[in-house]
């Protein structure tokens, strides 16, 4: 959890929210971003343009970015378009290499994210520079390793944090490239209000195709901005070839989001939301009592189980359990992982206090 109180809030950032951070995977050519920002600019013109110079590839021998020779490309463009220009830093010699250059913005990526000494190093490499740092989640599903990371920069002096949802590596993650875990993100910005959280959709996608559902998904949850990778020409990328979009793409896309607020303005509308927020406060008051009841009981059949030198987990009992409420959870359309974890977590609070009673 990050408290100093030398964060900002996002007012660095230009333009209104959300915030657009659009341009390629990879910067390939001086041509290539060029013509990417030349479409971005014509419908956003507050983008923040990115694209990766050194690019983390899973194998040797793919294309593994331009390096700083892109660097140049980036600042050129900033020149011409007017936009903020922001790429991935992985190492302190990215860091000093970006700084150099005049570079806006710098992310970390999530196989960085990963490892604290790594973390570390950016961190001592970025001591005494004013310049904006997002930190995308780790690859793990670790929310105290991704805010101990933007923790780290905090502590290096940079004001300006940022923080990146780009999904993680789950068991499963279809249909998705990283499965969302959107109680992951939203925990990250629960406990780190004062920190931009901006998602990127093109990471968690892996295919236009689920772009639009996705990034609806950020803006119903209130996130801060989005980033979707956009190239003129996506076919031909030399990285992340069948997620990008090309720029008129993003435009469709744009325009068929619904933006939101999270400010209550209409007077009848907070008043019908009162009401049913009251009903809900009644309704969760009778949920925890029920609980409670029920915890009672299992607490008196502890006692039975101690006397008779029975154990407590009766595997087949529990399996009945989760059997009986699925179904009855599926004929009162509740997600079967919903009613699982529900009763997993109940079914852990009984086994603690049947051992204690
Ligand atoms: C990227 O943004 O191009 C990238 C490599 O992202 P991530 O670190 O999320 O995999
Ligand atoms: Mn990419």
């Amino acid at each position: 959890m990050v408290s100093e109180s030398n964060l900002h809030n996002i007012s660095w950032l230009s333009g209104d929210r959300p915030y657009q951070f659009f341009g390629p995977c990879s910067a390939e050519s001086y041509d290539q971003l060029r013509t990417t920002a030349t479409g971005i600019k014509e419908h956003f013109p507050n983008t923040i343009f990115r694209a990766g110079i050194w690019k983390p590839r899973t194998r040797p021998n793919t294309f593994e970015g331009v390096g700083e020779e892109g660097l140049k490309w980036l600042v050129d463009i900033r020149e011409e378009f007017g936009f903020k220009v922001t790429t991935e830093v992985a190492s302190p010699a990215h860091v000093e290499a970006c700084l150099k250059a005049g570079i806006d913005v710098l992310w970390i990526g999530a196989r960085t994210t990963v490892n604290p000494f790594s973390v570390q190093a950016i961190a001592d490499a970025l001591e005494g520079a004013d310049i904006p740092v997002f930190v995308k989640n780790p690859l793990n599903p670790d929310v105290s390793l991704w805010s101990g990371a933007v923790e780290r920069i905090a502590k290096a002096g940079i004001s300006k944090m940022g923080a990146i949802h780009r999904g993680f590596h789950l068991a499963d993650n279809k249909p998705y490239r990283n499965a969302p875990a959107w109680d992951l993100a939203v925990q990250f910005k629960t406990d780190n209000p004062e920190i931009p959280l901006i998602c990127d959709v093109s990471h968690i996608t892996g295919s236009p195709g689920l772009i639009p559902h996705v990034a609806q998904r950020v803006l119903d949850l209130d996130m801060d901005g989005l980033m979707i990778e956009t190239h003129c020409n996506p076919d031909k990328a030399l990285s992340d070839a069948s997620q990008q979009v090309t720029p008129a793409h993003l435009k469709l896309l744009w325009d068929n989001l619904v933006f939101k607020s999270a400010d209550i303005k209409n007077k009848e509308f907070q008043n019908q939301l009162e009401t049913l927020r009251s009903k809900i406060d009644r309704i969760d008051d009778s949920i925890v009592e029920l609980l409670a009841q029920r915890m009672n009981i299992s607490e008196e059949i502890g006692v039975y189980k101690k006397q008779n030198k029975v154990t407590i987990l009766q595997v087949q009992r529990w399996q009945e359990i989760l059997e009986r409420t699925l179904k009855s959870g599926k004929a009162m359309n509740l997600s079967e992982k919903f009613i699982s974890t529900l009763y997993h977590s109940i079914h852990e609070e009984s086994i603690d206090k049947q051992t204690n009673s």
